[in-house]
């Protein structure tokens, strides 16, 4: 049995939802506690949560939970925090970077959630529980203030390399930390994990401080309003914004729930820089001219309900788009936002806005992310005995596998590719999978957690590609009137037009109720229509609607 083990919740095959446990004898330690973004086979939900089901087993079983350390302030690495943390009967120490523990707390008060978290500085060792040492170190990405962490167990020392890149000129001047890479590197790394979601690329990822002088390119041509949309903790992104809006003599006002709070967040933490008279408030964007102005809203990826989203469809209190402004997205469709996306760029374009997105000037954005090339030059310093890609689908650990390990002359056992559910564990300095559980996405969709399950995802997807069928079947005294069966549809045949789908409908029906004999309950005659009448309906049309039978007594 191995005294050490790491337990992967999320953050593996899928990108989303990072969580990881670190377990030695009877000390838990969690880095990151992420969401994930559903996909187009669960309408309606939200978010998706870690699987905390082995965790509150082990609980159970008498161990500790001694920390909980999260790597910086994207939501895939610390929004589950508010839906986990109410679930734990002790809350451990928390500890983050100071910027992303001003993110943490706003997300923790709108759950009316009060917790401390504690900050720490680079290259400190901090105790967690008698076996874990956690160490920070500075990285650049898309949101300041993202570390990786170097954990020291007695097993040995496991370096943590989430999302990152090699920015050589970030705009902050905080660089990847390489040197301490290498001097770690030279004392001995049994297993480090590495952000492989840019595997596929080979060529190294462009500076972020690329995309500014392209935004004031923008700028100085726009004849209306500049509006610009981005992911809402891009701080980087919207200092580059400021800093040319500042050049071009524009206004800046911030509107969106998201992008004003990350701004008040940073502005308060020193980590963003507001010259005094460029800001105005979002009330008196009127008072100034049209080419005075540079708004910066929310809603980059074309959500339902975003600022954006209301502006470009002209329900925006404060903003409205007109022909001579100019929209651009300063963001990357992100996979599974499609269909949202490039609705709002297809609405502007139809009314006559130049609209620019990364398709068509592809300077307006740069990733957050490591190329391959900087992923190998990341494992060259660290040279650990196993490597573990992290953060990317099964193409981009295989792209890992080929451009990174593979180059550097690793074999294939010393590369680390569990599948979710997976665990390492860790015997004399050998790393192998020793076990296996279950772990299933869960859902909130705004009511609560877990309240949707797989039967409620089914209906959802039933309705939305097939509609729905509601049979009223009256019933005077006692008995059930086969004859007067009303149906009513929605979203599955356009009635006028399926006469006889709907008279096929209420035959089968009553042939159905009919086959159930005398002693039959309403919940029987419930069953075998969503059932029977089900099986028929797709023999005929190929489609499954949702059925709902209701017995009316009249
Ligand atoms: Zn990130």
């Amino acid at each position: 049995m191995s005294k050490f083990k790491i337990v992967p919740l999320g953050g593996l095959g899928k990108v989303t939802q990072n969580m990881f446990l670190y377990i030695y004898e009877n000390e838990i330690l969690i880095v990151d506690c992420g969401i994930g973004f559903p996909d187009e086979y669960m309408p309606g939900v939200d978010t998706l949560i870690p699987d905390t089901r082995y965790l509150h087993e082990q609980l159970k079983e008498g161990k500790k939970l001694v920390g909980i350390a999260i790597t910086h302030g994207h939501e895939d690495h610390m929004g589950a925090l508010p839906y986990i943390l109410p679930e734990l009967e002790e809350i451990p120490p928390i500890w983050a970077s100071s910027l992303t523990v001003g993110f943490i707390q706003k997300k923790l008060q709108d759950q009316k959630l009060k917790i401390a978290i504690d900050t720490f500085e680079d290259h400190q060792k901090v105790s967690f529980g008698q076996y874990f040492k956690v160490m920070s170190l500075a990285v650049t990405h898309s949101v300041p203030d993202t570390k990786h962490l170097v954990i020291d167990t007695p097993e040995g020392v496991i370096y943590h390399g989430s999302d990152f890149k090699l920015d050589e000129h970030p705009l902050d001047g905080v660089k990847t930390d390489l040197e301490m890479m290498e001097t770690l590197g030279k004392q001995g790394i049994l297993l480090a994990m590495i952000d492989c979601l840019r595997s596929e690329q080979l060529e190294h990822t462009p500076s972020e401080t690329t995309v500014g002088p392209e935004l004031e390119k923008l700028m100085r041509h726009t004849k209306g309003k500049f509006i610009v949309t981005l992911m809402s903790s891009h701080i980087h992104r919207i200092q580059q914004i400021v800093n040319a809006a500042e050049k071009m003599g524009r206004k800046v006002v911030f509107i969106g729930r998201s992008v004003e709070q990350n701004v008040q967040i940073t502005s308060n933490l020193k980590k963003l820089h507001l010259p005094k008279d460029l800001m105005i408030d979002k009330r008196d964007i009127n008072k100034h001219k049209d080419n005075k102005l540079c708004v910066v809203i929310a809603g980059s990826q074309g959500q339902e309900g975003s600022s954006l989203i209301r502006a470009v469809f002209g329900e925006h209190r404060q903003v409205q788009i007109l022909p001579d402004d100019k929209v651009v997205f300063s963001a990357n469709v992100i996979p599974g936002n499609e269909i949202a996306y490039y609705r709002a760029i297809n609405e502007l374009a139809g009314n006559g806005v130049n609209v620019i997105y990364p398709d068509v000037n592809p300077l307006l954005h740069q990733s957050g992310h490591a190329s391959a090339a900087e992923q190998r030059t990341v494992a060259k310093l660290l040279h650990p005995k196993y490597l573990m890609p992290i953060g990317g689908e099964d193409r981009h650990r295989a792209k890992f596998r080929e451009y990174v390990a593979q180059s550097l002359g690793y074999t294939k056992d010393k590369v680390i590719t569990p599948k979710i559910g997976e665990i390492l564990g860790f015997t004399n300095g050998e790393v192998r999978i020793v076990d296996s559980i279950d772990i299933r996405p869960r859902t909130v969709d705004g009511l609560g957690i877990g309240d949707v399950g797989p039967i409620v995802l089914s209906d959802r997807r039933s309705m939305g590609q097939s509609g729905m069928i509601v049979l009223i079947i009256p019933r005077r005294k006692g008995q059930l009137d086969l004859k007067k069966i009303e149906v009513i549809s929605k979203g599955f045949v356009f009635m006028k037009e399926a006469e006889e789908v709907i008279r096929f409908i209420e035959t089968e029906t009553a042939g159905i109720i009919k086959s159930l004999g005398k002693n039959k309950t309403d919940q029987d005659i419930r069953e075998a229509l969503e059932h029977k009448l089900g099986r028929k309906l797709y023999k005929v049309i190929r489609r499954e609607p949702m059925i709902i039978p209701v017995i009316l007594d009249i």
